[in-house]
């Protein structure tokens, strides 16, 4: 199969002929229809999140079921499937307990398995992983329902519990960011971004955003205290940098949640963090991370019941010889959107 080949840190994809992944016994292998590129599999090819070389990237795809594992009882050639970025065991005490993303036992394609930058993906634990491609959804947008839309709803429902009427503060508006404004205004909150870049600012005034913050102007936490009317109920950070996490802290009114999306690595992996706003603003902090594939019913229902449109989130839709070219711009503030791999095949 043809796949994009990483070989060494901050080296160039490569997208060579490698083998085709053999089909795990409680798994399947996908045909991958869509493959979103994400910050973290930047993490990967920069060296914040070491894995061993070389190394096929790639974590949020759409795929069709082209083989199964004898193991496996829901799923048959043919089926269009998405998957959780965070592959669970399905049957650990965690996993029971509906807690998958921390399960001792997880598998991450694009970081310990072989990726979706490819045209073949094998899917382990195919059973308590995998749902259906929802009728109707194009496969690219689906892709983004692996990683960013999922990983926002968890954030948003699952932990911080953002509520109709509240504020939300959204530190970095790239596809998670993004996912956040959209599925934050869906649920009735009131949405203020922050960030760097003019067009992305811009891009979320017109998909509901009531302020958004140039960083680059001053003290982000004082203007969105300001735009908010003494702080946000919920700040979600969407970067793992320093500046932002302190100032979605900052940002919040007394009781207010934060929840840490961003992934710290590399350099960040420590930072300081102003406990004083924790502090004096009793303020509760979650991390989080992925999402339980059994919360997909919910997320689809919502996008079902509200008709949200996530299309505004894939601004450019791109070829496996292009991955590399999109990861290495991750060095430099993006321009808005996500990039999409929707043509694996050549
Ligand atoms: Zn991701
Ligand atoms: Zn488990």
């Amino acid at each position: 199969m043809r796949a994009a080949v990483l070989r060494g840190i901050r080296a160039p994809l490569s997208v060579e002929t490698v083998p085709d992944p053999d089909c795990p016994p409680d798994g399947v292998v996908l045909r991958v229809l869509a493959s979103g590129i994400c910050r973290s599999d930047w993490h990967v090819w920069s060296g914040g999140d070491p894995v061993p070389m070389p190394h096929i990237p790639g974590h949020e795809y759409c795929g069709e079921v082209v083989a199964t594992g004898p193991g496996v009882i829901r799923w048959r050639r043919g089926d269009r499937v998405i998957a959780p970025f965070i592959l669970a065991c399905g049957t650990c005490p965690d996993c029971a307990a509906g807690h998958q993303t921390i399960c001792a036992d997880q598998v991450l394609p694009g970081f310990t398995a072989p990726g979706s930058f490819a045209e073949y993906l094998a899917v382990p634990h195919a059973d308590a992983n995998l749902t259906a491609l929802p009728e109707g959804m194009a496969p690219a947008l689906a892709a983004a329902l692996g990683c960013r839309v999922t990983t926002a709803w968890q954030a948003l429902t699952g932990r911080a519990a953002l509520q109709p009427g509240e504020w939300l503060a959204v530190f970095g508006t790239g596809g998670i960011g993004l996912s956040a404004l959209l599925l934050g205004r869906a649920m009735g909150a009131r949405v203020a971004v922050v960030d760097v870049v003019e067009e992305k600012l811009a891009l979320a005034r017109t998909l509901g955003a009531e302020a958004a913050i140039d960083a680059r102007a001053g003290d982000a936490a004082e203007a969105l205290r300001a735009a908010t009317g003494g702080g946000a109920h919920v700040a979600l950070e969407a970067l793992g940098r320093p500046e932002t996490t302190a100032g979605a802290l900052r940002s919040l009114r007394k009781l207010g949640r934060m929840v840490q999306v961003g992934m710290p690595a590399g350099d960040h992996l420590t930072m300081p963090v102003p406990m004083d706003a924790v502090y004096s603003g009793q303020l509760a902090v979650f991390g989080t991370r992925g999402m339980p594939a059994w919360r997909y019913p919910s997320l689809l229902d919502f996008l079902g019941a509200t008709r949200l449109d996530l299309a505004p989130l894939i601004a450019r839709r791109v070829t496996l010889e292009d991955a590399g070219a999109e990861l290495a711009a991750f060095d430099h503030p993006m321009p808005p959107g996500i990039a999409v791999i929707t043509d694996v095949a050549g």
